[in-house]
């Protein structure tokens, strides 16, 4: 018999729309694999860095692109939160009106020159010092953060026994939450098993989100070919991470882990002097995440929490009423807008599975 699973609609709780005309078509695949709602992050150009009033030349404002997403199709979600970027210019007085205003729900940490636009963060110890972290905390406001050091040496940045994110969970992320054990973290898209270890030994204030691609792939996926649709940041790591990911996923009675694709599209991915960094995986990612569960009968509950549940449970969202379904029959992904998803750009034809509203 052809397995055949029923599941809540789901929110993707780390998803990149960027901005200008593709956005409806993101949105749109979005909405075509069964989200209910989705965290847009604020690495726009220009950033997020504001919480109300207009969008300006220098930075958007929450209030704006959220405008900016209903207005491109994101309305049909039950819930949209769009996190604030921290920049050096981030106050503790910005994080109480935004969260008064209702506005502000999340922050963005982003290492400053770590990944796509993220030139306008700071270290994490400015914000540990300024007061921002101290008000986010006292008011409720959840940190995302993106954990990797910057500005290490190559063989720091990516070696055989270290590299960017072990770094940032071994050194930074235990004095963080020391310092601030009340704050709700979720550690994004994380990659190795040093990072899966802290979120495990970590309060019930820190979770994480998995990529879909840090589940099914490593390095050597990428270099074999040098398939470049596979390059994200952090980049994929070995094998026993992917393990200690996979195993994080699957453990039916851990609610620390959930979905978020961390999904990046870019029009064009490879360049004359380098490469765009990020997956495309709009219009796929419940068929990727299976196929990583290697979903059946076994791990459904799991899976479920897993995509469905733990994120709402985290975040305080409503798990959605309505559902969509997964089956394993193989189907086509195609090409949302001028993005190229994942699954084609590493050169795999069908999906195992195929999702239906
Ligand atoms: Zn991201």
């Amino acid at each position: 018999m052809t397995a055949h699973f029923t599941l809540p609609k789901w929110y993707d709780l780390h998803v990149h729309f960027r901005q200008g005309e593709p956005i409806a078509d993101y949105i749109d695949a979005h909405y075509q694999m069964g989200c209910c709602g989705a965290l847009a992050m604020p690495n726009t150009q220009p950033p997020v860095a504001r919480v109300s009033g207009e969008n300006t030349e220098d930075y958007w404002t929450i209030e704006g692109y959220l405008k900016t997403l209903n207005s491109a199709g994101a309305d049909k979600f039950d819930d949209l939160i769009v996190p604030l970027y921290l920049t050096p210019d981030t106050t503790p007085d910005m994080i109480k009106v935004g969260v008064e205003a209702g506005l502000l729900r999340t922050a963005k940490y982003y290492p400053p020159h770590g990944t796509t636009n993220s030139e306008h963060g700071a270290d994490l110890k400015t914000y540990m010092d300024n007061g921002v972290f101290a008000a986010m905390e006292e008011h409720g406001v959840i940190l995302n953060i993106h954990g990797e050091e910057h500005g290490l040496s190559g063989e720091n940045y990516f070696g055989a026994d270290t590299n960017a994110e072990d770094y940032f969970y071994k050194n930074n992320m235990p004095k963080l939450i020391s310092a601030f054990p009340n704050l709700k973290i979720v550690c994004e898209h994380i990659t190795t098993k040093t990072a899966v270890n802290f979120v495990n030994s970590a309060s019930a204030n820190v979770a994480a989100t998995i990529t879909p691609q840090h589940l099914m792939f490593t390095v050597a996926d990428l270099l074999q070919g040098l398939k470049y649709h596979l390059y994200c940041l952090p980049l994929v790591k070995f094998e026993q991470d992917k393990q200690a990911l996979l195993k994080a996923a699957t453990s039916s009675d851990n609610s620390k882990f959930f979905a978020g694709t961390d999904s990046a599209p870019h029009a064009v991915k490879a360049t004359q002097c380098g490469c765009a960094a990020g997956c495309f995986t709009g219009g796929i990612a419940p068929q990727l995440y299976a196929a990583a569960f290697d979903l059946n009968e076994n791990n459904f509950e799991a899976f479920k929490n897993f995509l469905c549940l733990n994120g709402p449970a985290f975040y305080g969202l409503k798990v959605s009423t309505e559902t969509f379904t997964l089956t394993k029959t193989p189907s086509n992904p195609s090409v949302q807008g001028n993005a190229t998803p994942l699954h084609i750009g590493l050169g795999l034809e069908q999906l195992d599975w195929t999702l239906a509203l």
